[in-house]
Order: structure tokens, then C-alpha cells, then sequence
């Protein structure tokens, strides 16, 4: 800094605090000009005069509401919602008093020196997402340079142009987020954009962010629809928009959630170029479902494994803000469910014609063989019609709803037949056939009141492959394609090359079909054994070939585990492909390393690489389903859901090499601590996996032989392990359903009391 700006800086430092005093204390015209010491430059000599003191005094009773806080359209956020920390309109004044500096042609320069060298306007009356898009630019500005830009409202630019401040401080520049008159005069519609989508906009004196948003009118509203791991129901176009600059234009990276996941370049001096560009998400559906103890908020769990209450709410907080950055969203509400007990519930009594004949002569009733054994009679109109009633029943209550998949109930169809009927079977020789049929019927029925919504079922189960003999179906009618089952591949780690192959021939033939599709793969289902693996390349190849179709319109991945060392890199590229299917993979996963691995980001790309090729060879290998079954009945009677072969899979010379590079990587990281402690978490996973294996080799029916001499050593084993387990339970490289999952180490603790 120039001995010069320092001055000013002092100066500056000595005048907010005079200002502040007659602000807060009504200080008299005569103090607040004593101390300013004449002679220190154009700019700062505007406001020795008189005039000045009258120019700070309107601005004060002419933007009461910037002084205490932003308003709000809605009475009752004004009066609740706690809002953030707003700076005063001194620091507006407080601005106009540097010394005039030299910056490049086309930069709009938002911090130099430290120093806030612009002002962020908001609509004076605003909704939720501008004032959440504006607080954050804010926070974002002053974690890269230290500096905090005031947030005022419009209202307030206005006055500063009437006053002609611009033309005599030259450096003033202005952020508007979200739409208002200067965004509208800048030629900024959002009704123009898609859904969304936001547009970026600079000059050499302002910068323009306004996104498509849901005009959110209560709290209750607000909070419902950003409640990411709930799932978000409605448009943020500004937020996406906000995130976006302060990723690509800031170079901010959101790797994982929580602190350690965030990359936060340093700087002193913040400009923008000169900017025009839109973007909106390609899918309108971007989900991935929390995981299961977090939405069965698992606290007994959690509390014996040793995690506060407090640390799990801020798992559940920083996962929400995490999928807020990444721009998941939807542009309405979804409801995609296993269903068809809803219509039980509604005509099971009085209408048992609309269920499944049986082979004896009686109809499906789901009171004698539970709540999974609703089956419909397909063929019967009067059931077509009830059913479309019922989920028009739910569009007419919800108008933000979009989508409403009712779905056959889960399980197979083996618990109870579905229709034998002359009729049903005569639709079709697969039972997709007749559910294709089923559900086009219904949409065309809803369609006739509500033509913009879809009606979805799941492509699943007994009824995932793609129909044989149907041609075209009703274009509302939107498959949601679940196939990717990792579990059926159990026997290989969960990763199987013929199991992905088979989804993506029917995910394909559906699509040829069907009038939308979304994908809603169970990618990470199976992995709450945490265990190394990446599925990069043929991630973004699924992602490619779905979108290629031109039907999908969304992705809703089903259940992680937030293992975030295991497979963390597969959570961050499912979440970045769904906003752009067609991004580069590789030059997303060097960003990633070099953002968050720095010295040692070539030998992470390398780990990376190396996992990969191990996660493609085992689903390339191919075992005799005689054997898996064999396999399978021993592990099933064992150990409780862990993958089998394991030990076969995993050989010591490759968890040795993860370790080697991971070791290298500590080595070319030295000295850089956030950098290590993201090392960790992989390491972590690699001796997670060492565990298990350790586990798996066991003959764990000796737990119950309480005189056989092997059990000791056996639950010394699983004493290490859960030992081991318990103290990651809630660092970001495991999770704790690692520990209540691992060779049914939670039970077995709780059953036989292990010490
Ligand atoms: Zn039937």
C-alpha cells in the first residue's frame, strides 16, 4: 500500500467513526467537521464543507432501513427473521472518500487495498432468495479480501445518482443482485430467462447478478423449499447465479461440505471483467437424497457412537449449505413414492374390483399379506379413472407440484401376483408393458386439466425393463428410471459392468418411449461400507448417453453416506454433471485436485486414477451365479449385508499402493495443513477397507460359542474395528454408518455387549 492510500486509509478509519457518532448519537454539525484535517484531496475535501454534513444527514433519515436492516415484502420475516449483520450508510460515505486510483479499462473493481471500493444494492422490497444471494456475496467478498461491501438498498443508488456522487468519485462501483430498476434499465428480464437461470452482467462501473426465482412470500415458504437435504421445491435463479460468480469468477470451491471442503483464494484486490453471459441448469430435477440415518435421524445411533447432538445438526446444516452452492434445485415440487397403498387406502374397501384378480378368484388385499401387496387391475377403465382422480386430487392442493409418481409398491412381485385377468394379460407379455400402458392412460386423463405436469412411475425392480410390444406413450408421462441397482451386483463390491450395461440398454429404449425421463440411479446404496472406489468416467458416460436422448429433464440420485473420503470425488461429479451432463469429467477432477491437494494435486490425480482401475476390474470380473448364491448364504448367515468375495477383491498389494501414494502425497503436501488433513480422510477410507477385510475373513458364528478358544482373537478383531470406527464416526473421510453397518459390528456390540 502507498504511503498515500494509507493516509487515506487512516482518514477514512477516523471519519466512519465521527459519522457513526451522528448516525447513532445525533453529534453536532460542528464535531463531525473538526477532526477532518483539510488540505487531503479532492474527494475527502467534498465533505469538509457543509454541504456535507446536510448530504450524510438526509442520507441517514433517507435510508432508515439500511441502518437496522434489509426489509422484507412479508410483515412477519420482517418482524422474525433475525437478518444479517447490515453496515451502515456510513460506509457508503465512507467510500467516496478514497483517493482516486487507476484501474484497468474494463475492470469494475470491487476491493483494492483492502479497501471497499463498491456497494451492494438490493430491491427495496425483496424476497428471500435475493436477500440470502446478497448476504452471501457479501460473506464470500469479505472471506477472499478481509473487506465487507455494505448491502443497501436501491433506493439508496438512486439518491447517490440524484446527488451526482459518481461523477465526482469516479470509483464508486455497484453490485445489483436480483431484479430492480437498475437491472431493468440494464436490460435484465428475468421472465426472459430459463428455468433457473441467471445472467451476469458487467461494465467498467457496475455488476448486474439476477436470476428466475419463485416469488417466496412467508417464511415457512422459504424455508420448506431450501431445505436441501428435503429437497428444494423451488427456483433460486439469483442464488445460482451468485454461487456461480463466486465459483467461477472468485475461484471459490465447495469440494465437500463443512470448512475443510471450502477453497477460499486470498486477495487484496477484487475486479471483475467485463461479463454477458447466461446460464441455467440443463436438468430442471438436480437431487441426491440425504442420507438414510439422516432422514430417519438416527440420535440413539449417533449418541452411542460418541457424536453430539450439536455435531450432528451441523452435519445436517453444512450438507444443506453445501447443496445450496452447488446449485441442486427443482423447478417445482416432486412427489415420487412407492404409492399404490395410498390408493388401497382410498378403494380397497369399496371398489375391490380395481385390484389384482388372484389365481383362486379373490383380489389382491394387501390386509392379509401386508402393505407391499397392493396390485392393480390394470385393464379396468373405472380404475384408469380413479387413479388419474387421485393425483389430480394432489396437483389441485399443491399448484407448485410438478411431478407425482404413485409407483407400484417396493419388493418383487413374488409377495403377491399381479392381475391374471383376461384383460391384463392381454396388454402385454411383460409386466411393463401393462404399466406403460397403466400410467400413459392416466397422464392423458390429467393432462386434460393440468397439461404442464407429469405423471411418473418408477422403471424398477420387476418392472425396470422397457417395454416389448408398446410404441409411443402419452408425452406426460415421465418414466423415472431407478435400474443401476448396486446391490444386485453385491457379490462384485457392488459394482457390476453387465448390470450397468442391461440399465443403460433399457434406460435408453425407455426413453425412446416415454415422454420424459429422470434418472434415479442407487449408485451409492450399497457403500455404507465406505469403501475406495471411483466410477468417474462411466458416471459422466451415463450422464452423456441419458442426456443424449433429449427426454431427460432430470437426475435424482438415490442415498450416499456422506463418506466423503471413500467416494467423495463420485458425490462431487454427480452433483456438478447435473447442472451440465456434458461438462468435461477430466478437467473437473483435476480442478478438484488442484483446488483442494495443491503440492500434491499430480499425486492425488494419480490415487484417483489408480482407485478407478480397480474400481473397473471388478466390475469387469464375472462370477458363476452358483457360486454367488453358495457365497452369499454363508456371508448372509455371517456378517450381514457386507459385499462377499471382499478380501478376493481387495488384495493387500492394492490397499499397500493406495497407502504408498497417500504417503507420497503427505510428503509434497508438507507444511500446507488443510491440505494434509484432506489426505487424511482419504487415508482414512483405505484403512477402513483394511478393516473390513480383516472382518470378512472372519467366522463370526464363533461370537456365539462363548468356551471356543478362537473367540478371542476374533473379537479382538472386531475390537480394533470398532475402535477404529468409532473415533471416524464423524470425521468427513467416514461416516458413522461405516461403524453401525461393518460386519454387523453395531449389533453384535449390542447383542453380546463386546469390550
Ligand atoms: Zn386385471
Amino acid at each position: 500500500m502507498t504511503a498515500g492510500a494509507g493516509a487515506a486509509c487512516q482518514r477514512l478509519f477516523h471519519l466512519r467513526s465521527v459519522i457513526c457518532s451522528v448516525t447513532r448519537r445525533g453529534t453536532s454539525p460542528a464535531s463531525l467537521h473538526a477532526p477532518i484535517t483539510p488540505g487531503i484531496g479532492p474527494a475527502s475535501m467534498l465533505f469538509t464543507s457543509t454541504a456535507t454534513v446536510s448530504f450524510i444527514r438526509r442520507c441517514c433519515r433517507r435510508w432508515p432501513a439500511v441502518t437496522t436492516g434489509m426489509t422484507s415484502r412479508c410483515p412477519d420475516i420482517r418482524r422474525k427473521v433475525p437478518m444479517p449483520k447490515i453496515p451502515t450508510v456510513v460506509c457508503l460515505v465512507a467510500i467516496v472518500l478514497l483517493p482516486a486510483c487507476t484501474y484497468a479499462r474494463d475492470e469494475c473493481v470491487l476491493v483494492r487495498d483492502g479497501q471497499p471500493m463498491a456497494a451492494i444494492f438490493v430491491p427495496a422490497e425483496m424476497s428471500h432468495v435475493v436477500m440470502q444471494a446478497a448476504t452471501s456475496f457479501q460473506s464470500y467478498v469479505r472471506k477472499i479480501t478481509g473487506t465487507e461491501l455494505p448491502i443497501l438498498a436501491e433506493e439508496g443508488f438512486r439518491f447517490h445518482q440524484t446527488v451526482g456522487l459518481e461523477k465526482i468519485v469516479p470509483q464508486l462501483n455497484s453490485v445489483f443482485i436480483g431484479p430492480c430498476e437498475a437491472t431493468a434499465a440494464a436490460g435484465i428480464d428475468p421472465a426472459e430467462l430459463p428455468p433457473e437461470g441467471y445472467r451476469i452482467l458487467s461494465n467498467r462501473r457496475a455488476l448486474y447478478i439476477v436470476g428466475r426465482d419463485d416469488d417466496m412470500t412467508t417464511e415457512w415458504e422459504y424455508r420448506k423449499s431450501s431445505t436441501w437435504t428435503a429437497g428444494p421445491t423451488r427456483q433460486h435463479g439469483t442464488m445460482h447465479g451468485v454461487y456461480a460468480f463466486i465459483e467461477e469468477e472468485l475461484g471459490v470451491r465447495w469440494l465437500f461440505p463443512g470448512a475443510l471442503g471450502e477453497i477460499v483464494p486470498k486477495r487484496k484486490n477484487l475486479g471483475v471483467g467485463k461479463l454477458d453471459r447466461t446460464d441455467a441448469p440443463r436438468l430442471q430435477y438436480r437431487l441426491i437424497n440425504p442420507p438414510p440415518h439422516v432422514r430417519n435421524d438416527s440420535v440413539a445411533a449417533s449418541r452411542r457412537l460418541g457424536i453430539s447432538d450439536q455435531q450432528r445438526h451441523q452435519f445436517i446444516f453444512d450438507h444443506d449449505q453445501w447443496m445450496q452452492r452447488m446449485r441442486l434445485g427443482t423447478v417445482g415440487g416432486t412427489e415420487m413414492t412407492h404409492g399404490h397403498y395410498m390408493f388401497w387406502l382410498r378403494y380397497g374397501r369399496e371398489h375391490p374390483e380395481y385390484f389384482a384378480l388372484q389365481a383362486d378368484g379373490t383380489r389382491a388385499n394387501p390386509n392379509k399379506s401386508g402393505k407391499d401387496a397392493v396390485r392393480l387391475c390394470l385393464s379396468n377403465d373405472a380404475c384408469v379413472e380413479a387413479f388419474a382422480g387421485l393425483l389430480s386430487e394432489l396437483f389441485a392442493k399443491n399448484q407448485n407440484l410438478k411431478i407425482v409418481g404413485y409407483s407400484p409398491d417396493d419388493y418383487s412381485d413374488r409377495a403377491v401376483p399381479v392381475c391374471v385377468c383376461d384383460n391384463c394379460i392381454a396388454m402385454g407379455p411383460a409386466i411393463s408393458d401393462r404399466y406403460a400402458i397403466f400410467y400413459s392412460e392416466v397422464a392423458a386423463i390429467v393432462a386434460k386439466e393440468y397439461p404442464d405436469r407429469y405423471v411418473a412411475n418408477f422403471a424398477y425392480g420387476y418392472y425396470m425393463d422397457a417395454p416389448t410390444t408398446v410404441g409411443k406413450l402419452h408425452p406426460n408421462f415421465l418414466v423415472l428410471i431407478v435400474g443401476y441397482n448396486r446391490w444386485a451386483g453385491a457379490w462384485a463390491g457392488g459394482d457390476d459392468d453387465e448390470i450397468r450395461e442391461r440399465s443403460l440398454e433399457h434406460s435408453l429404449r425407455w426413453a425412446g418411449i416415454a415422454g420424459k425421463i429422470v434418472w434415479r440411479p442407487n449408485l451409492f446404496i450399497q457403500n455404507e461400507f465406505a469403501m475406495p472406489r471411483v466410477y468417474a468416467h462411466k458416471l459422466a458416460d451415463d450422464y452423456r448417453q441419458l442426456y443424449a436422448t433429449g427426454k431427460m429433464i432430470g437426475v435424482q440420485h438415490d442415498h450416499f453416506y456422506a463418506h466423503w473420503g471413500a467416494e467423495g470425488l463420485d458425490y462431487y461429479l454427480a452433483v456438478k454433471l447435473a447442472w451440465n451432463p456434458t461438462a468435461d469429467v477430466d478437467a473437473l477432477i483435476d480442478d478438484y485436485c488442484r483446488a483442494g491437494f495443491g503440492a500434491a494435486a499430480g499425486t492425488i490425480r494419480t490415487y484417483f486414477d489408480t482407485v478407478e482401475a480397480h474400481t473397473n476390474a471388478i466390475a469387469a470380473q464375472r462370477y458363476s451365479r452358483r457360486a454367488h448364491l453358495a457365497e452369499q448364504d454363508r456371508f448372509i448367515r455371517q456378517n450381514s449385508g457386507m459385499p462377499i468375495f471382499l478380501g478376493e477383491l481387495h488384495k493387500q498389494e492394492t490397499l499397500d499402493q493406495w497407502q504408498g501414494l497417500l504417503r507420497q502425497a503427505v510428503l509434497e503436501a508438507a507444511g500446507d495443513t488443510e491440505v494434509l488433513r484432506r489426505i487424511e480422510m482419504l487415508q482414512v477410507a483405505v484403512t477402513a477397507l483394511s478393516h473390513t477385510i480383516a472382518i470378512h475373513d472372519l467366522d463370526c458364528t464363533i461370537i456365539f460359542k462363548v468356551r471356543d478358544p478362537k473367540r478371542r482373537e476374533i473379537v479382538d478383531v472386531l475390537n480394533a474395528a470398532w475402535t477404529f470406527a468409532r473415533s471416524n464416526a464423524d470425521t468427513q473421510g467416514i461416516h458413522m454408518p461405516y461403524a453401525m453397518s461393518v460386519c454387523g459390528l453395531f449389533r453384535l456390540r449390542e447383542k453380546w455387549g463386546l469390550e
